[in-house]
């Protein structure tokens, strides 16, 4: 099995889970307990907000909240915040969020607040001029990602910050860094972003459990009420084995970002120009610099992208066409319409996501067969006139 899916998942680290175990055997008890029996537990949730701090660059581990997952952390940040600035109504995102902000913000809409979403360009570059014009006094909350799921388009959120805070202290930030954590240096202290959320199994850690970054002094409500969990801001026994896991895959993903920011570039540059190179109708949906290290999306012109997902699930490779969440609907990506990729490769685009755990021999193995998948789909095409003007070239 070939997993080029990282940006849906990522395996678990076998240090990660052993990191787990103990939590979900022998020391099992409520960290908030009293007895020395909640002392390792107690330890190790303290532990993993300590790496968490470290791998996000944050100042102090208080300003670190454990959540379910980065839809959660979504979910808390742009609700929580809202809910303390109820005079101001308008909010900005962009129209190529995840849907854990995206439709967080139709929700908005329907409660009356006033929406502008901000758009890319056709390499899925954002325009800042078009945020700047945006901006007004009663804006509440600007939330635009760090890094695209689908295209790996890194945002300038740093710059932005600066742009939101310059205009008005009171419009907060929020950074969904779900895709960049792990992929590119984050140091939230150096930055004037005010909340920034990310996911555990984005970086080898399971599945169940996030993070909020809130900065010092940001005005937020919990989402989740009940108990004295998260200093309050987040009720819920603590999800200690989870937890644990998180803040050992941090620590090691911080250590391995120099091997990711090169080899893994490496060898998803390989992949991409030996597939741009050998396949006649393929083309590039994303920028070609501006980008996190594991990704990369190509579009098949006039072939059907499940077909594509087939043909490599068949050969044992994993890839997906669109997100993973909306993938399985026919629906193209949101992402590529609103970057204007042409519908002759928007059904037909894949994207090929890599970890620290890709090898050459895999990306070979993918390059390799790539032609004959593409020989096959392309003759049972319709469009055969226009894939012999592809094929001329
Ligand atoms: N934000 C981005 C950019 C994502 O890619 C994802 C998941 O794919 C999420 C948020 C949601 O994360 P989770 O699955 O942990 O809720």
């Amino acid at each position: 099995m070939i997993y080029l899916d990282n940006n849906a998942t990522t395996k678990v680290d076998d240090k990660v889970l052993e990191e787990m175990l103990p939590y979900l055997s022998n020391d099992y008890a409520n960290p908030s307990s009293m007895y020395d029996f909640a002392k390792k537990p107690a330890e190790a949730v303290k532990k993993a907000r300590v790496q968490v701090r470290d791998f996000l660059g944050a100042a102090n581990e208080k300003e670190i909240y454990f959540t379910s997952c980065g839809s959660e952390s979504a979910n808390m940040a742009i609700k929580g915040v809202l809910n303390c600035n109820k005079e101001k109504k308008h909010i900005i995102t962009t129209k190529v969020e995840h849907p854990c902000v995206l439709n967080t913000y139709k929700e908005l809409e329907k409660r009356g607040y006033e929406v502008d979403y901000i758009g890319v360009n056709s390499t899925g570059e954002l325009d800042i001029n078009e945020l700047k014009e945006k901006l007004r006094k009663d804006t509440a909350l600007v939330s635009i990602m760090w890094a695209n799921n689908e295209t790996g388009v890194i945002y300038p959120v740093e710059e932005i910050a600066e742009i939101i805070k310059t205009r008005s202290n009171e419009t907060m930030f929020f950074v969904d860094a779900v895709q960049a954590a792990g992929k590119i240096p984050i140091n939230v202290k150096d930055t004037q972003i005010d909340l920034l959320g990310v996911s555990g199994h984005k970086f080898h850690a399971p599945k169940g459990v996030g993070v909020l970054y809130v900065k010092p002094s940001t005005r937020i409500t919990p989402l989740i009420n009940g108990g004295h969990q998260e200093r309050g801001m987040r009720a819920g026994t603590e999800n200690v084995p989870y937890i644990a896991g998180l803040g050992l895959a941090a620590e090691i993903a911080q250590n391995a970002l120099d091997y990711e920011l090169k080899e893994v570039k490496r060898l998803r540059d390989k992949l991409e120009e030996g597939i741009l190179k050998n396949v006649f109708n393929a083309r590039l949906n994303t920028s070609l610099h501006n980008r996190v290290p594991n990704t990369t999306n190509i579009g098949f012109e006039y072939v059907e992208g499940e077909l594509i997902l087939l043909h490599l699930s068949d050969l044992g490779i994993c890839a997906s066409s669109g997100s993973a969440c909306t993938s399985g609907s026919l629906e193209p990506s949101h992402v590529l319409r609103a970057m204007g990729i042409p519908f002759t490769a928007l059904h037909g685009s894949i994207r090929f996501s890599l970890s620290r755990f890709t090898t050459e021999k895999e990306i070979d193995y993918v390059i390799e067969n790539m032609p004959s998948i593409m020989e096959k789909l392309t003759k049972i095409s319709p469009f055969q006139d226009e894939l012999e003007i592809l094929r001329r070239r």
